[in-house]
């Protein structure tokens, strides 16, 4: 008998606690054994441990390479800086994956949506560099380097290739950032080169956020910086009806992390109404990771079955189950 495969587990905060038993639970309907090592981040490792990120908590996932992580929130303004930007950069986590499909069942105003979107997750103006020159006036430094651009368009154009996209698109505003934008666009359009199989353009933020809602069938692949493709990923959630639905992965070189889009919606938290759906999707993206896709595809067949049917909606779909509903009712179908 092989051993189990193990990985870290972060309940994280808000509504975190309740969406990863839910994933957890349809998980272990698929029979694929994973042995958890629980781990803290966010306010109770904060109570508990005086951090938010515990170097514990970091080596367990560079030990396993695989997490699977509810979300944690980020205060606004003052207080700690963001768990999920300290993770990827302690973890070198540079490839954040956020496929955004249409789903049956749920009311949108868009049909037949398939898009990736591939956002850079370790510079841009998320490197934290930050400052007061004099009162009254900060600077916030916009980081792009030739090395992690070309790391994450080589990426972008490898996961197109592997799972059969055709279409690479560039987003950016090099127009106004020559520089900086400018540098990022020329690292796509070289590793773009190598790639002849995968078609490339590229497109300005603002015109892509208006294409994209005017008409988001006409994108394949978004290739991203890191605060756009942050901007970008809630719009494309917002397509195909909302953030309970949009999961992801955050890869590197060692592992990756699983974590929906969402943050830890501290207004929904506590009341067993959070959709799980986007967090069950991104263990879909985990278990095809490890080399289990036909437990991936039940996973996602059985998410699918569910909205289909429409007996047992969430809240934020219209319906009125209970997170732990909907997480029973997939487990139920991924098991049958
Ligand atoms: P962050 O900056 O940490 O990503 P955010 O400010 O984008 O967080 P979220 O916590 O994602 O905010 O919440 C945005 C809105 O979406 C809230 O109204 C929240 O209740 C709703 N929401 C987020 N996730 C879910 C979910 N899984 N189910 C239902 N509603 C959700």
């Amino acid at each position: 008998m092989t051993a189990a495969r193990k990985g870290t587990l972060i309940a994280g905060d808000g509504i975190g606690p309740e969406v990863v038993s839910a994933a957890v639970r349809v998980l272990e309907a698929t029979g694929i054994v994973i042995d958890w090592d629980a781990q803290m981040a966010g306010a109770m490792a904060i109570a508990k441990e005086g951090t938010p990120l515990p170097e514990k908590t970091l080596e367990s996932i560079r030990t396993h390479g695989l997490a699977l992580k509810g979300p944690t929130t980020t205060p606004v303004g003052g207080g700690h800086t963001s768990i999920n930007v300290a993770l990827r950069k302690a973890l070198d986590l540079y490839a954040n994956v956020r496929p955004i499909k249409s789903l049956p069942g749920v009311k949108t105003r868009y049909e037949n949506v398939d898009l990736v979107v591939i956002r850079e997750n370790t510079e841009d103006l998320y490197s934290g560099l930050e400052h007061v020159v004099v009162p009254g006036v900060v600077e916030s430094i916009k980081v792009i380097t030739e090395k992690a651009s070309t790391r994450i368009a080589k990426f972008a154009f490898a996961y197109a290739r592997a799972n059969g996209r055709k279409r690479v698109t560039a987003v950016h505003k090099a127009n106004i950032m020559k520089l900086s934008d400018g540098l990022f666009l020329d690292c796509c359009a070289k590793v773009a080169k190598d790639f002849p199989d995968i078609k490339y353009d590229d497109i300005i933020v603002d015109n892509c956020c208006m294409q994209l809602v005017l008409d988001p069938t006409r994108f394949d692949m978004l290739l991203l910086e890191n605060l756009y493709g942050d901007i970008v990923s809630d719009l494309c959630a917002g397509l195909i009806g909302g953030l309970g639905l949009a999961p992801g992965a955050n890869v590197g070189e060692k592992g990756a992390t699983f974590e929906a889009v969402h943050g830890s919606a501290p207004d929904i938290a506590g009341k067993n109404i959070a959709n799980p759906i986007a967090l069950i999707l991104s263990a879909a993206m985990l278990l095809d990771y490890i080399g289990e896709n036909a437990a991936g595809n039940r996973v996602r067949e059985a998410v699918l079955s569910v909205l289909k049917d429409g007996k047992v909606m969430p809240r934020d779909l219209g319906g009125t189950a209970s997170t732990t509903a909907v997480a029973e009712a997939i487990a139920e179908r991924v098991a049958s």
